[in-house]
């Protein structure tokens, strides 16, 4: 195995036992691997984020939900997050209290409500309408609401989720008709959250979202819990030397701000992050093979099986995921070169990563996409009727499992009536 172009993956004993052409050779090409220590060190360092002792972590079930994966969140003691039914559903299968999930709902039906209600689910809503609807199904019921800070972040347009200019929370220039709904009802208002986006590197931004949703809360008195969001970023350019985020002064800042708050409030209500993407993004890495290497004109592709069918992010979000090569011989790459890596699916925008500088890539190359824990799998789809790849887990002590088998061509018509 060529040892130069698998930095990251060596640094971390990523594989375990195995190596990646043993693993697409028994699982096949393309396959999200995940690493369980990698996985349960995230949960650590933000179950550990602040000193404030009534404190919990509700990972975010959309980032991945691999039943699996939950299992071990739900080992280290965090909470969940569900923005679906369905997210409700695996959470309860994968064995979390059902006082322990919050369902974020937006723009749901009374059906999908109702659905929390009788599975002891608390409920977030995020408008006076959803508000309204809720009362009318839950009267005398608890209930949670996020609220729209007016401040926003996030890696790209799509992603953001507070401000201004996006559909989610509560205007908090509501909060009188709020409270009449509140009554209205005879609801309780536990708790309140929000979520001002994805994939911050600098926590300046979260924390000024946090002041604001702390202003809003001091308009309710009695809160159980607030819940600040989430989108702690990740590091998606590693090979290029890009920094953790400072999780330590986050914590402190976080830390002094939340006990400031509460010594006003009167009462020491509970805390709540929601983070996705940095519990599980670095734990996981998606493999593919190269197939052609080709030249257009003067560009060089390198094609391989790693179409957006599988991994949507470069596609949809112009994000940057590093690339790791793997291969079994020991023919040397003597230059380094820029490449686009793209996919076998039938667009021009099947593209993993554009103009890139990699080392020399030959056919039968396996290329290692890391940091695809995270909206990877979840978002995988069978767009040009491709199969989806299986998930295989390495376990603490280096053993390989597999926990989600590859599609078969069976299940591309299993639906069909
Ligand atoms: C997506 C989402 C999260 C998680 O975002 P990350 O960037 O993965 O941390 C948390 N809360 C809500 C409401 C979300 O929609």
């Amino acid at each position: 195995m060529l040892k130069e172009h698998n930095k990251v993956s060596n640094s971390l004993n990523f594989y375990g036992n195995t190596t990646p052409s043993e693993l697409v050779k028994t699982y096949g090409s393309t396959v999200y691997v995940y690493n369980e220590k990698v996985l349960r060190e995230r949960c650590r360092e933000l179950k550990n984020l602040v000193s404030y002792k009534n404190f919990a972590v509700n990972y975010s079930v959309k980032a991945n939900s691999n039943p699996e994966i939950l299992k071990i969140a739900c080992e280290e003691g965090l909470y969940a997050d569900a923005m679906s039914p369905g997210e409700i559903y695996v959470n309860l299968k994968a064995g979390f209290d059902p006082k322990k999930i919050l369902y974020i709902s937006n723009n749901v039906s009374k059906e999908e409500m109702q659905y929390a209600i009788d599975h002891g689910v608390l409920t977030s809503v995020d408008s006076i309408s959803q508000l309204e609807q809720y009362g009318e199904l839950n009267p005398g019921g608890r209930v949670c609401i996020r609220f729209n800070p007016g401040v926003g972040a996030g890696h790209h347009e799509k992603v953001v989720t507070g401000g201004k200019k996006t559909k989610f929370g509560v205007d908090p220039h509501l909060v009188p008709e709020v409270k009449d709904i509140l009554n209205k009802y005879d609801l309780k208002l536990a708790g309140i959250n929000q979520h001002i986006g994805s994939l911050f590197m600098d926590g300046s931004k979260y924390v000024e979202g946090v002041q604001s949703v702390l202003s809003i809360a001091e308009n309710f008195d009695d809160l159980e819990f607030i819940d600040l969001g989430g989108g702690f970023g990740i590091p998606y350019n590693k090979l290029s030397g890009q920094p953790r985020l400072d999780l330590k002064e986050l914590g402190q800042q976080l830390d002094e701000v939340i006990n400031n708050w509460v010594s006003k409030y009167g009462k020491e209500i509970q805390f709540k992050i929601e983070p996705g993407r940095y519990i599980v993004g670095e734990c996981g890495i998606l493999l593919g093979t190269v197939h052609t290497v080709k030249y257009n004109y003067d560009n060089k592709y390198i094609g391989t099986d790693l179409g957006f069918n599988v991994l949507i992010r470069p596609a949809m979000y112009e994000s940057h995921h590093d690339i790791e090569v793997y291969r079994e011989s020991d023919k040397p790459s003597t230059q380094y070169e820029f490449v686009t890596v793209v996919g076998n699916i039938c667009e021009s925008g099947d593209i993993i990563a554009k103009e890139r500088e990699l080392p020399e890539i030959f056919e039968g190359d396996i290329l290692g996409v890391l940091d695809a824990g995270a909206y990877g799998y979840c978002m995988a789809s069978n767009y040009n009727n491709r199969l989806r790849p299986a998930e295989v887990l390495i376990q603490e002590d280096g053993s390989h499992r597999l926990i989600r088998r590859r599609d078969t061509l069976e299940d591309l018509v299993r639906n069909f009536v």
